[in-house]
């Protein structure tokens, strides 16, 4: 059976990438485990009166970039091997769009749909009241990452800044923007995870309006990118959620379809439409395919069925090391989750700067400068592609890790 652990996973794809650069362990070793793990408990009073306890984390990678960054999580399956593996992943996606942050990650084993709001919200503060020594506007910044949100994000702001007895809205980002939020942060990974497939689709020399898109899941980054590619004049023809996806070959009303999920709480209730599973899904035949839920859906088991010619990757570790090889062995294009969903932490790194030096920026000047970074980015991985004469994820990595050991090295690291 194939090794499905997320943490391998990165760890091999750090492997690929050192030995085509020809470097020496001692180089990258520090890369292969984390700066610091805090792991907490979380006592939590319920509506009820009883008492739950919570399992909280928070891993910090590396920083020889820049401080710790990297999103929460609040998911039944949160774990530390997989909190290991997104703080790495954020360590390379920092590096890979260049911007001055390492890599950081945090999460909570828990299904917020089963708690209130406010037991959501005691639950926030009593973690950000645990992990509160080691994170800050200079230390480690977290964000929004799945089942986690603005709301979210103001209630850790409003505790760390009550802890510390200062206004500190640098502490995390994907705020709103009455608190400190910037402009263009909600739809920033799926805008940029946009700006990259269109310079994709001009390398392969094709217009959006031949293109049809699959999506897999419809939180904020899978509605996102499914709204701009819509107004891009795409087709998008299935997205699916946790109960399942729907599809239209002639294309998706996605105006309509968020409607329904924002009052049905799921897309499958949109009426008069081919019903399919998140498996078919995959599986269609269809020009792009992009994940936007959870790791490992593209495994040894489905990569021979995939038809798609693009897979981007907006999800954080969606394709499996397996799965990875049959999808280059079938001329699949992958564009790897660390450069293609960037775009949400490179926009997190506009708010941050907007917040430290309380000057705010317009729009405009957040979304030129967030496809400026995607698009030098993609060239950068897709020149190293070309030298290399290897994957887009290999080349990613090749990117990263290039200006990783260059920071550790001139620092003193090794
Ligand atoms: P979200 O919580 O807003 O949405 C998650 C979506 O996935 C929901 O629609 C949910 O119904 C769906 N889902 C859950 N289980 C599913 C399943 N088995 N099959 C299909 N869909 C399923 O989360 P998000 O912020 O949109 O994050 C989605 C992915 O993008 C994650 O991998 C996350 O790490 C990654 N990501 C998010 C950001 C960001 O800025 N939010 C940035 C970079 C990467």
């Amino acid at each position: 059976m194939e090794n499905i652990n997320p943490l391998e996973n990165a760890l091999t794809q750090l492997e690929n990438a050192a030995i085509i650069l020809g470097l020496r362990k001692e180089e990258y070793l520090a890369l292969k485990q984390p700066d610091r793990i805090v792991e907490v408990s979380l006592p939590v009073m319920m509506d009820s009166g009883e008492i739950r306890i919570f399992q909280g984390y928070r891993v910090q990678h590396n920083n020889s970039r820049g401080l710790y960054k990297g999103g929460l999580r609040y998911h039944p399956q949160v774990n530390l091997d997989e909190v290991k593996a997104l703080a790495f992943w954020m360590t390379f996606k920092c590096a890979v769009v260049n911007i001055p942050f390492g890599g950081a990650k945090g999460g909570i084993t828990v299904n917020p749909k089963e708690l209130s709001s406010s037991e959501l919200e005691r639950l926030t503060r009593v973690f950000t009241a645990n992990i509160s020594e080691v994170v800050g506007d200079e230390k480690d910044v977290p964000a929004p990452d799945v089942y986690t949100n603005a709301q979210i994000m103001t209630w850790f702001m409003d505790e760390y800044s009550k802890i510390h007895g200062h206004y500190s809205p640098g502490v995390v980002t994907g705020k709103p923007i009455v608190v400190g939020g910037s402009l263009g942060r909600e739809k920033a990974t799926a805008e940029g995870g946009a700006y990259i497939l269109k310079e994709l689709l001009k390398k392969t020399n094709r217009r959006a309006e031949e293109v049809t898109v699959a999506i897999q899941g419809f939180g904020n980054v899978g509605q996102g990118i499914a709204q701009i590619l819509t107004e891009e004049k795409y087709t998008v023809v299935a997205v699916s959620d946790s109960h399942g996806g729907v599809y239209n070959p002639q294309g998706l009303d996605i105006q309509r379809l968020i409607n329904i999920k924002q009052k049905e709480g799921t897309i499958i209730k949109y009426p008069r439409v081919k019903k399919i599973t998140n498996e078919k899904l995959l599986e269609l035949n269809i020009d792009v395919l992009i994940p936007a839920a959870f790791e490992n859906q593209i495994t040894i088991n489905n990569a021979k069925k995939i038809r798609a010619d693009i897979i981007l990757e907006l999800a954080n570790g969606p394709t499996t090391l397996e799965a990875d090889k049959i999808l280059t062995k079938n001329k699949i294009i992958v564009v790897p989750d660390i450069l293609a969903n960037a775009g949400g932490v490179t926009v997190s790194y506009f708010e941050w700067t907007q917040n430290i030096s309380g000057n705010y920026w317009d729009l405009d000047k957040v979304e030129t400068k967030l496809k400026k970074k995607m698009v030098a980015a993609f060239n950068e991985v897709w020149h190293q592609a070309d030298r290399y004469n290897t994957t887009l994820r290999n080349a990613a990595y090749i990117v990263a890790l290039k200006r990783l050991v260059e920071a550790m090295k001139v620092r003193g690291y090794q």
